[in-house]
């Protein structure tokens, strides 16, 4: 029996990177997981089944777009109805775009704050009413070091996540006095395909390998050079979602090679 055997979980963008890592170590631990993000149909099909095979549990997938309420409803209402509950909520799906503020595009901006901070606003308020009933549940928001700190050129994406960061520690306001916590992850680089795009405009602005790129894109903001991997973040939401995590309310935990202590 895992740890999280008979607890049900929905992680947003889970068909690709720390979200993917992060519903592996869910179902490793016992959890049915509902897995969303988009992907070509066969190969999520076969993610699903593999995961399901693999770890025994029940493995569903939604293909809702982040962006859009009404698809986000829908989400929650087809996990409610495969689990009967939902028990463990990562708001996980991201997107990113890189340009100075006077020349970023309106539909990125709103794109972005669609994703990466809206969509966690309304998984929330649908799924808190549940939680709340049963008296358990844990919220884990994925925000990100740029939740804490700027950069330039990503006017959108720091915004949403320092907005990321204020709604979990609302929400862990909210839920002080009951079973149900909210936290945040605020994870330096992953060498994930959002952060691979980036190596590679890099190395194509800069003329350099990609090897190259990659190094001078950790030297740059994280101390140790290493990047952080999709297991240590799954590894720190299973505590989040542990008994012995109930008194850790409204925290934006770094997972970022030294990123923010700078
Ligand atoms: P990724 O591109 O590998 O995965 C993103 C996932 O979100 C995919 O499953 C994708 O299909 C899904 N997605 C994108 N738009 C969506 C939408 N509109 N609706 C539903 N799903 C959608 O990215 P990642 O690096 O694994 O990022 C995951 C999260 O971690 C993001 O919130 C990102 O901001 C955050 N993060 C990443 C890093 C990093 O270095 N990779 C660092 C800090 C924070």
């Amino acid at each position: 029996m895992g740890t999280l055997s008979g607890r049900t979980a929905v992680v947003t963008g889970s068909t690709s990177g720390i979200g993917l890592g992060i519903a592996r170590a869910l179902a490793r631990a016992g959890a049915d997981v509902l897995l969303n993000g988009f992907g070509e149909a066969p190969l999520v099909a076969r993610l699903r089944d593999q995961l399901a095979s693999e770890y025994g549990v029940k493995v569903v997938y939604d293909g809702a777009d982040m962006a859009r309420p009404e698809q986000i409803a829908s989400m929650i209402e087809h996990a409610t109805a495969e689990f009967g509950k939902i028990d463990i909520l990562v708001n996980n799906a991201g997107i990113q775009y890189v340009a100075p503020i006077h020349e970023f595009p309106v539909e990125r901006w709103d794109a972005i704050i669609a994703v990466n901070l809206s969509a966690a606003f309304h998984t929330i308020r649908l799924v808190l009413p549940q939680m709340l009933a049963r008296n358990w549940g844990r919220i884990v928001n994925i925000a990100s070091a740029h939740g804490l700190v700027a950069s330039v050129n990503k006017a959108a994406y720091v915004a949403a996540k320092h907005g990321l960061v204020g709604l979990t520690k609302v929400v862990a306001l909210e839920t002080a006095r009951t079973n149900v916590t909210c936290n945040a992850i605020c994870p330096g680089w992953v060498l994930t395909p959002l952060v691979h795009k980036q190596i590679e405009d890099r190395a194509s602005r800069e003329g350099v390998a990609l090897e190259e790129a990659k190094r001078a894109l950790l030297a740059e903001k994280q101390p140790s050079l290493e990047f952080v991997t999709p297991e240590q973040i799954a590894a720190l939401v299973l505590f989040l979602c542990s008994d012995e995590a109930a008194q850790i309310r409204g925290a934006a935990l770094s997972v970022d090679g030294g990123w923010t202590a700078q």
